[in-house]
């Protein structure tokens, strides 16, 4: 682990990390135990006060500087995302490229930072405000994305002046661990970025979250553990911000173009193995165009290859873990059980390595498990719906509100579902909504905060009004 910018053991021993493509231990990593907690929040304390007054521009060097690697290194970190998370190596590489741009555009924004003179209403005093840094900030990660996940929370941290204890999640803590010695190059200064691993995160989260050096937690994972996070923020009124899970609608209308819409779906759907928050996971199309929508979108996904993650042919790699495929099965038995009709894939194929096939079902209850619960794999449950208003009703039906996408010709038609979606993002004719120059974040349970765009700074920045006597 790094700390204080020292490699470390772990206090605790060792876990495995399992290679998803064979179920087998790829490497061991070390397990922080309470003293390389105490040590890790230690550091980033310790290199805060020069950090956060590092000139911006010194800061924006270094994060620039971890763009150019990060790039360099393209090859190498998408090869162990393949290796340790199961995604194809050309989803790996676009995640590179992506994780790569957040160092790039918070290297700009670093500097970008301002405060406000204002006059008083009753004209006679000025109202200062001021941006400083929270101060250090706890990263907690999950491992669908291992290295975008990471650098969009942590290159606006470290742009705002911030230190921070990275905790990469337990199935891919590798990619953050590389990250780590390449932010060292790239000139970061010890203590300023420390990441701890381990596979009892409740635990490690815990003990730093209780540590009163610590004022902010960033999570990024599924809503039951944010909600618990955000239970142990309230003990201590940490600075939280949260990007939790989805359920995204993905609505083709009738007079959308259905190549565009396929092609959208397959990205939307199909991306890091359907393994996204972003990714769609119900699709309302209305009903004169959804039979011809579910057969194209089932032959397009039927003729992805499947296989090991690092071989350069797959498309469709594992899911991460044995946990996941099992969640995935069982979703689909369950809605297949409650009337959906399985048009392609549908069930686990036997040998090694946690595959899931792609899969498509049509006439969907719009109360079975694929519609309400977030899939999180190669499965698209296709909905037969009336019209806009219907499908509006049943994409606004639950509890989460992360992207939603719609297709329509018409983008008078388009802008108005858009607005009317309860969700933090909505991609209109586009299958992506992930960009480093916009604010990305979930509405209702979805999450709290944006990261990305001109938002994702001030997710580490405090203000400080100044009442003046001009
Ligand atoms: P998860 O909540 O199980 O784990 C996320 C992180 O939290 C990991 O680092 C894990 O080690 C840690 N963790 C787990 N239990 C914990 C506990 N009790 N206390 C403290 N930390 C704990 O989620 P996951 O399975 O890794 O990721 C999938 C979820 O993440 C999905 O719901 C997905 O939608 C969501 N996600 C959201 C976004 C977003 O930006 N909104 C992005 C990617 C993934």
């Amino acid at each position: 682990m790094l700390v204080a910018g020292q490699w470390r053991a772990g206090s605790a021993g060792t876990f495995g990390v399992a290679d998803p493509s064979t179920g087998r231990e790829l490497a061991r990593v070390p397990r922080a135990g309470a003293d390389d907690a105490a040590a890790a929040v230690a550091a980033a304390s310790a290199a805060l006060p020069s950090w956060a007054s590092a000139a911006p521009r010194e800061r924006a060097e270094v994060l620039r500087r971890a763009f150019d690697l990060t790039l360099a290194r393209r090859e190498q970190l998408a090869f162990l995302i393949s290796l340790e998370m199961g995604k194809s190596l050309a989803d790996a590489r676009g995640e590179v490229g992506y994780a790569a741009e957040f160092f790039r555009w918070f290297s700009e924004e670093a500097v970008r930072v301002g405060g406000e003179l204002r006059t008083a209403p009753a004209g006679a005093h000025r109202i200062l405000t001021l941006r400083r840094p929270i101060g250090v900030t706890l990263l907690v990660t999950p491992w669908n994305f291992p290295l975008a996940m990471v650098t969009r929370k942590l290159a606006p941290a470290l742009a705002a002046g911030c230190t921070v204890v990275v905790k990469p999640a337990e199935d891919t803590p590798l990619t953050a661990l590389v990250l780590g010695g390449l932010l060292a190059e790239a000139g970061v200064p010890p203590g300023v970025v420390n990441v701890l691993t381990t596979d009892r995160p409740a635990e490690l989260v815990g003990r730093v979250l209780a540590d009163d050096r610590v004022r902010k937690l960033s999570f990024t994972g599924s809503t039951q553990v944010g909600r618990s996070l955000l239970r142990q923020a309230a003990d201590r009124v940490l600075g939280v911000s949260m990007e939790l899970g989805g359920n995204a609608p993905f609505i083709v209308l009738d007079d959308a173009d259905l190549d565009a819409a396929v092609d959208g779906a397959m990205v939307a759907k199909m991306r890091s193995g359907g393994q996204a928050c972003t990714a769609a996971n119900r699709f309302f199309v209305q009903a004169a165009v959804a039979g011809e929508f579910a057969d194209r979108l089932a032959a397009r996904m039927a003729a992805l290859r499947t296989g090991p993650a690092t071989d350069e042919r797959t498309e469709l790699g594992p899911m991460v873990n044995e946990r996941q495929v099992e969640g995935i099965a069982r979703r689909v038995e369950d809605s297949v059980a409650a009337g959906a009709k399985v048009l392609l894939g549908g069930s686990r194929p036997a040998g090694l390595g946690y595959y899931y096939p792609a899969t498509v079902l049509v006439d969907v209850p719009a109360d079975a498990p694929v519609a309400r619960e977030e899939i999180f794999g190669p499965v698209a449950p296709v909905v037969a719906v009336r019209d806009e208003t219907e499908a509006l009703a049943l994409a606004n039906d639950t509890e989460t509100g992360l992207a939603a996408y719609v297709y329509t010709a018409d983008l008078a038609r388009g802008l108005r579902v858009s607005e009317r979606l309860e969700v933090g993002m909505v991609g209109l004719n586009r299958g992506l909504v992930s960009d480093p120059a916009a604010p990305f974040g979930g509405v209702k349970q979805s999450g709290l905060g944006r990261e990305g765009g001109f938002e994702g700074i001030h997710e580490y920045l405090e203000t400080v009004y100044v009442a003046t006597a001009w």
